[in-house]
């Protein structure tokens, strides 16, 4: 008897190690067939103009990729690649092979779905089995202590549970022989420009250069904790903005699939066992358990996380003014510390986690302007964009967030000095404020006119002026966001 044939199709889980449907398709003694389909739509625009997928995320996607085939081709295998829509292109495959199932990770929020449902339907109207499974977080759905639209709102008490009564199931091994393809036309990976983006170059100045593809992450895991011991004083360096090793930088591999979080939960393990456990060990896997809670709200709460008014559902008028949000984005509002973090986003698509939150902040809770707007500048710039992590920190940092706890803002020069004492994350990314010395590059507005010679800049010629009064436009937002809280029925 001839082996069954499963379709085995790629989307943000471009990996070997711990692969749920193709540990089963192994199992099952099945004819593999890899395919990984590049869906066109995603290299349109936002709904606000922006690329959907910029062109560092783009170029990480395509050595995940090659990373993928290559690992592939060492077993004899290969990936298949299509361009178009997958729901047409995965179909069209199943149907000409004959194939007995499409095996795939299923996703969890709108978009995602519907191209799910879509080739769903079509292979069930040609009797073609269909099975979708979930490996994307830590903490699997059927683990959990309730059912996922059950789960709590607030992050502390969804942690608290899983960690008392969820497991963490046992890591997949990586399939050591497959059956060779069947006949088929492999298809080409595309290159950045039929994709119609732009290659982007190097800044040196990058925490990291970001390699796509599961060879890579596995690497960086292995350097972070085995070479390095970074990981035994994570919680102390995990604030920083500046150098390689501050955290773990896994986020961009993680988003694509290219690292499974249970590899990296048992590697920690491994760790803690062969040389230290402490807070950092655990930290880590706290963070984690961030991204699992981002996920399931998702998938509790469905489109809602896309909407202006948020999970709560908060009706603030927000504003979409352009001006002020083009200096946010160009980091040319006149405060040191979004400025730094905007330039270094726009010129690497990464940006740390401390860095993010003052920059929503900032645009939010002093500009007032529309929360999405700085999502979706986010969406096209990130490597490491993930839907649920992305627009769930926006929810909560905009303050329409499940677990947003009212008005909160960062104080922008205060978050300056605490993580960035000596300046050296801002100068390095605005080299017109090098000669600034010590704690006054945090807030050049104050420099007179002589500092302002000798250190040479002039505000307001080489360096902006403060777009906004800081607490005045902290006082005006809040108002704000009150009367708003105060207009909506709960
Ligand atoms: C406004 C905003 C937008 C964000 N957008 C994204 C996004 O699109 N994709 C993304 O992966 N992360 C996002 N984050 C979360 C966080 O900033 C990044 O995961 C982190 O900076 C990545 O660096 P790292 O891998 O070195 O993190 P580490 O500190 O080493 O953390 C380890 C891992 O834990 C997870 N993690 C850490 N913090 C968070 C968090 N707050 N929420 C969810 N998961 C977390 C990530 O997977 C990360 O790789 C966002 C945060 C904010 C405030």
């Amino acid at each position: 008897m001839s082996p069954k044939k499963i379709i085995i199709w790629y989307r943000n889980d471009l990996r070997l190690h711990d692969h749920e449907p193709f540990y089963n398709a192994i199992g099952e003694k099945a004819q593999v067939i890899p395919v990984y389909c590049f869906d066109l739509r995603q290299f349109k625009t936002t709904s606000f103009g922006f690329p959907k997928t910029g062109k560092y995320r783009a170029q990480f996607l395509l050595e995940s990729v090659r990373d993928l085939q290559n690992s592939l081709q060492q077993l004899d295998s290969n990936l298949v690649v299509r361009q178009g829509l997958p729901e047409n292109e995965i179909f069209a495959i199943a149907k000409k092979l004959q194939v007995d199932a499409v095996y795939y990770h299923q996703e969890t929020t709108a978009e995602e779905l519907a191209i799910e449902n879509k080739l769903k339907q079509a292979l069930s109207e040609n009797n073609i089995a269909c099975k979708s499974f979930w490996s994307a977080t830590l903490y699997l759905p059927e683990d959990l202590p309730c059912k996922v639209n059950h789960i709590p709102e607030l992050f502390t008490n969804f942690r608290k549970q899983v960690e008392k009564k969820s497991g963490i199931k046992k890591l997949l091994p990586a399939p050591k022989k497959v059956f060779s393809l069947p006949n088929i036309e492999p298809g080409k990976i595309p290159t950045l420009r039929d994709l119609g983006v732009e290659k982007p170059s190097y800044d040196d100045r990058a925490v990291l250069k970001f390699v796509g593809g599961e060879t890579a992450a596995l690497e960086r895991l292995k350097h972070y904790f085995w070479d390095t011991d970074c990981l035994q004083k994570y919680k102390e360096t995990r604030n920083g903005m500046l150098g390689t090793d501050y955290s773990s930088k896994f986020s961009a591999w993680l988003a694509h699939g290219c690292i499974s979080p249970r590899y990296i939960y048992d590697q920690v393990q491994k760790y803690e066992i062969e040389r230290t456990k402490n807070n950092s060990t655990y930290w880590l896997i706290f963070e984690l358990i961030w991204r699992d809670f981002f996920r399931f709200i998702c998938a509790k709460h469905g489109n809602k996380i896309f909407y202006q008014s948020g999970l709560q559902g908060i009706n603030i008028p927000w504003k979409q003014d352009w001006k002020r949000f083009d200096l946010w984005r160009e980091g040319k509002t006149g405060y040191p510390l979004i400025d730094a973090n905007m330039q270094e986003l726009a010129a690497t698509g990464f940006m740390s986690n401390r860095g993010r939150q003052n920059v929503g902040s900032f645009l939010t809770k002093n500009l007032g302007i529309d929360w999405r707007m700085g999502a979706e500048w986010f969406e096209s710039l990130l490597i490491d964009y993930d839907v649920c992590s992305n627009w769930g920190n926006w929810n909560y940092t905009a303050g329409v967030g499940n677990d947003a706890r009212g008005f909160r803002y960062f104080n922008i020069p205060k978050q300056s000095k605490d993580y960035d004492r000596k300046g050296d994350y801002v100068r390095h990314w605005l080299p017109e404020l090098s000669l600034i010395p010590g704690n006054k590059v945090h807030e050049p507005w104050k420099l007179n006119q002589e500092e302002q010679k000798r250190y040479g800049v002039r505000l307001g010629v080489d360096y902006p002026c403060p777009v906004v009064d800081f607490f005045k436009s902290v006082q005006a937002n809040e108002a704000i966001y009150e009367n708003a809280v105060s207009n909506t029925s709960r």
